[in-house]
């Protein structure tokens, strides 16, 4: 929607009839604006840097996002009428609290251009000729249109059903260009095996917790410090989700990769040691409700067989190190992921080496043109993975338009 709103602005100020046409197999178009950030979208991120993503280079992601950064897409959506509004996290949400109010604008700016939107309007397979593409229907192998300019909008694998099932990397193929050898669920959450059984019995507990993929040599590979949920089948919540993409990709390639909880966020070890000396004649339980949920501290307290209600100064030392250790470095039994139906964003994609990042052009395949999240790039939970669809969406579409001029 971005590319094509970014192309037919360009191409009507130019007074050019060129023709721009967004084909969706979805009977409804925009489906992930709606369900986004629990139904309110977050839009973007008051600070967007190539820090935020994984995948393709660093160098090639930013000299996509400084094209179209965070604030362009604050005016973008202003001039739209939707006016968005920074949350304590950074997160940019409508001020309406509602997606629809996005989506809604983007629809109407289509119209207002005059694109066509056809819909439901599945791309089967897609064809190069010496004329352009043709672009053939699902169930109509005579269906088919023409273009001179082709743009793979298609998505990754991410909620498949609101029409992204990563059929677009199938076109991608096609036409010439490759997909990385892992594609895989990306901000997903966490279902935990049978020896962390206890932490899904806490099922409804938040923490902002430190969650950090260590490899099994006891190396630091990465972490965040996040809220985090407990659920009937393992973690979810903005940290869990953030370090999903780490542990899964880390874990592909040395399966004794180690998941690892603080409870306590970034407190170190040392300091609850301290505190919990210090407790006195305050029982455990009373100390440590202080900074985490009643149920949580019983639990842990279970984990290490120490009585919750027994007064600090009468732990022994060795249960006291064991409950410092469970605190700040919980090592979990993480099953697998939730898959692609509860993941956010798709890891892995089309390589960006593939393509010119001034303008989001093939290197394969001429007048192809490729955007969002087919590419390999994934960013954190935030806003992130919008900016991208929106960043790479408007620098395409404004370069298809110049294309289309200079012929
Ligand atoms: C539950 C959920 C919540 C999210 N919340 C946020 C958030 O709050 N903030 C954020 O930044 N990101 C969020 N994301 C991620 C974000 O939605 C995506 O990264 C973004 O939508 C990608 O945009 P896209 O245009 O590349 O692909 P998509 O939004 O997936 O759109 C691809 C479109 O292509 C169509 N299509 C695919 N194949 C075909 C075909 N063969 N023929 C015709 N049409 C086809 C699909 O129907 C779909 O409409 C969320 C994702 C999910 C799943």
């Amino acid at each position: 929607m971005m590319c094509a709103i970014a192309c037919a602005r360009r191409l009507r100020e130019a007074k050019n009839q060129s023709e721009v046409v967004l084909l969706d197999g979805a009977k409804k178009p925009g489906a992930k604006i709606l369900v986004a950030g629990g139904g309110r979208c977050n839009v973007t991120h008051y600070t967007v840097d190539e820090h935020q993503y994984a995948g393709s280079t660093p160098g090639a992601i930013r000299s996509v996002l400084r094209r179209f950064d965070a604030d362009q897409t604050v005016d973008f959506f202003s001039g739209l009428g939707v006016e968005l509004k920074r949350e304590g996290t950074g997160k940019l949400f409508p001020v309406t609290d509602s997606a629809a109010t996005v989506l809604d604008a983007l629809l109407r700016e289509l119209d207002r251009l005059h694109v066509r939107r056809v819909f439901p309007w599945r791309v089967a397979r897609v064809e190069q000729h010496e004329s352009g593409f043709r672009i053939f229907q699902s169930g109509d192998p005579d269906g088919f249109m023409q273009a001179q300019h082709l743009v793979l909008a298609t998505g990754g694998m991410a909620l498949p059903r609101t029409g992204s099932d990563g059929v677009g990397y199938k076109f991608a193929r096609t036409l010439g260009h490759s997909v990385t050898d892992r594609v895989f669920p990306s901000l997903v959450p966490m279902v935990l095996g049978e020896g962390s059984r206890w932490i899904t019995e806490l099922s409804g507990i938040a923490v902002r917790a430190r969650l950090q993929v260590q490899s099994a040599t006891g190396k630091h590979l990465h972490s965040f410090t996040n809220d985090m949920l407990c659920t009937h089948f393992g973690l979810s919540g903005p940290g869990a989700l953030d370090v999903s993409r780490y542990f899964f990709d880390a874990r592909t390639d040395d399966p004794g990769t180690q998941l690892i909880i603080n409870w306590l966020g970034e407190t170190e070890p040392t300091e609850v040691d301290t505190t919990l000396q210090s407790l006195g004649k305050k029982s455990v339980l009373g100390g440590l409700r202080e900074v985490l949920p009643e149920r949580l501290v019983r639990a842990l307290c279970a984990q290490c067989a120490i009585d919750p209600s027994s007064p600090g100064h009468a732990l022994i030392r060795s249960d006291r190190q064991q409950l410092v250790t469970l605190l700040t470095s919980t090592v979990v039994d993480v099953d697998r992921d939730r898959g692609f139906t509860h993941a956010e964003v798709t890891a892995g994609g089309v390589p960006m080496k593939e393509l010119t990042t001034k303008d989001m052009r093939s290197k394969k395949c001429q007048n192809l043109w490729l955007v969002g999240e087919i590419l390999d790039v994934d960013g954190r939970i935030g806003g992130f993975n919008f900016q991208w669809a929106w960043a790479t969406g408007y620098v395409a579409g404004s370069a298809i338009a110049k294309a289309i001029l200079a012929d």
